[in-house]
């Protein structure tokens, strides 16, 4: 994976999470209160203070919700590890295709499925 991969599913899994953060924002008002009052960080998202809020917020948001973003800021941790694109479980690269859709994908698409296979 060459750098410039790296870059395009660093963007996006910040424009992904942005999006969540706005839906956020429209439906919770707890959320948009945590937003408004430090609207700065949000959008830098290497600032460690967007992590804070991001913290808080989870707190406030639906499950699905709360999940991918917790995906999102995981595989945004990997990029920095330079762990992104690994599957977790066989350690083989997982294919671009897979991280066009879900850049957040934690395992290959084998792995993926049987472990669908198993529950
Ligand atoms: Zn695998």
């Amino acid at each position: 994976m060459t750098k410039k991969d790296i870059e395009h599913y660093k963007k996006l899994l910040n424009s992904e999470k942005e999006e969540l953060l706005k839906e956020m924002m429209e439906s919770d008002e707890a959320a948009r209160d945590i937003l408004e009052n430090d609207m700065t960080h949000v959008n830098d998202t290497v600032d460690e203070a967007t992590s804070t809020i991001t913290q808080t917020l989870l707190s406030t948001m639906n499950k699905n919700n709360q999940q991918k973003i917790m995906a999102i800021e995981a595989a945004l941790r990997r990029i920095s590890e330079n762990n992104f694109g690994k599957c977790i479980t066989c350690g083989e690269m997982i294919t671009k295709e897979r991280l066009e859709t879900v850049p957040w994908a934690t395992k290959c698409i084998k792995c993926k499925q049987k472990e669908e296979k198993k529950h």
